[in-house]
C-alpha cells in the first residue's frame, strides 16, 4: 500500500503560497491525493470548478473549512453567518467533502457573556442540522484551544463537543474534528476521544512549539514541538477512525514564507517519521 495513502494536507498549510487550483495540482504532483479545502479559496473559483479540478487530479476533499461563527448577539450578523454556513454546507456537498468543519465563534464585540455566546451557538447548530442532514453533509465540531476562546471559539474541549452533540440529539450528521494542536494539553483527552468513537470525522496534525509566538498562527511542523502525535493518533484510530491524517499548519513566520513545493516535501518526510510510524515507547 502507498505509504502516503492516508496523508492529507489542509490548504492552510500553504495558505499564502497557493490558490485552490495550485494546491490541488501541487499536492497531487507530490503524490498527496487528499486535501482539506478552505472556503475563501474555493469561492475564488466556485464549487463546480473546484469539483472538476479535484476529479481531474484524482484528489478527494477530506474536510471543508469552515462554517459556523454563530455567536453574534446582533440578530442580523447571526442570521448572515447562519446563511453563510448553509451555503458552506451546499459547497461541501458539491465537492463531496468528508465533512464541513464547524468553528463556533468567540465573544461578540464588547460582550463578556460567554454562556450566552455558547447558547446562541447551540441554537444556531440546532437550526442547521436538518439542512445538513438533507444535504448529506456531516457538520464536524472542532473544539479549539481555550487561548482563542475570546475571538474564535467558545467551544474549547472535546468534552464540551461531546456534550453539545448529546444535547443536540446525537444525529448522524454531527461529527467531531480532533486536532492535536487543540487537544494535546487536555487531561481528559483520552476519555473524551474514546467517548467520540464513531463520530470522529477528521484528524488534524501539526506540532506545538515550546516557545510559540502567536495565539493562532505559529504552529509547528510535526517533530518540531512537544506533542506526542503518534500517541494521539493511536487513541483516535483505536475508536475505529480510518480516515486521513491531515497536516494543518498555520505558520505566518515560517512555513507560509517558504517555497510551497519544499513545504509539501518536508510535510511528507515528517509524516513518515512523526505520524505514520509505530507509537513511541519511551
Ligand atoms: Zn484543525
Amino acid at each position: 500500500m502507498d505509504e502516503f495513502s492516508r496523508l492529507a494536507i489542509n490548504q492552510f498549510t500553504t495558505l499564502q503560497q497557493w490558490s485552490l487550483s495550485e494546491a490541488i495540482e501541487g499536492y497531487a504532483r507530490h503524490g498527496v491525493h487528499a486535501i482539506g479545502v478552505l472556503r475563501d479559496k474555493l469561492l475564488e473559483i466556485g464549487a463546480t470548478e473546484a469539483r472538476r479540478q479535484l476529479r481531474a487530479h484524482d484528489v478527494k476533499a477530506t474536510c471543508y473549512c469552515i462554517g459556523g461563527l454563530l455567536t453574534d448577539s446582533d440578530p442580523a450578523l447571526f442570521r448572515a453567518n447562519l446563511e453563510a454556513t448553509r451555503q458552506a454546507i451546499d459547497e461541501a456537498a458539491e465537492i463531496e467533502a468528508g465533512c464541513m468543519v464547524f468553528v463556533a465563534g468567540g465573544l461578540p464585540e464588547g460582550s463578556r457573556d460567554l454562556p450566552a455566546a455558547r447558547s446562541r451557538c447551540l441554537d444556531g447548530l440546532a437550526e442547521l442540522l436538518p439542512y445538513a442532514r438533507e444535504a448529506g453533509v456531516t457538520v464536524a465540531l472542532e473544539p479549539l484551544h481555550p487561548m482563542i476562546c475570546a475571538f474564535r471559539s467558545c467551544l474549547s474541549t472535546l468534552g464540551q463537543a461531546n456534550d453539545w452533540i448529546e444535547e443536540l440529539g446525537g444525529g448522524p450528521e454531527l461529527g467531531i474534528v480532533v486536532d492535536v494542536y487543540h487537544v494535546w494539553w487536555d487531561p481528559d483527552m483520552e476519555v473524551e476521544i474514546e467517548r467520540a468513537a464513531g463520530r470522529i470525522s477528521s484528524f488534524h496534525v501539526c506540532d506545538w512549539l515550546l516557545e510559540t509566538t502567536d495565539l493562532r498562527l505559529d504552529r509547528g511542523m510535526m517533530g518540531d514541538g512537544v506533542i506526542d502525535i503518534r500517541r494521539i493518533r493511536d487513541l483516535v484510530e483505536a475508536t475505529g477512525y480510518s480516515g486521513c491524517r491531515e497536516v494543518e499548519i498555520f505558520s505566518a513566520r515560517n512555513w507560509w514564507r517558504r517555497d510551497p513545493d519544499e513545504v509539501v516535501e518536508i510535510t511528507k518526510a515528517r509524516y513518515l517519521s512523526e505520524v505514520n510510524g509505530p507509537a513511541r515507547t519511551e
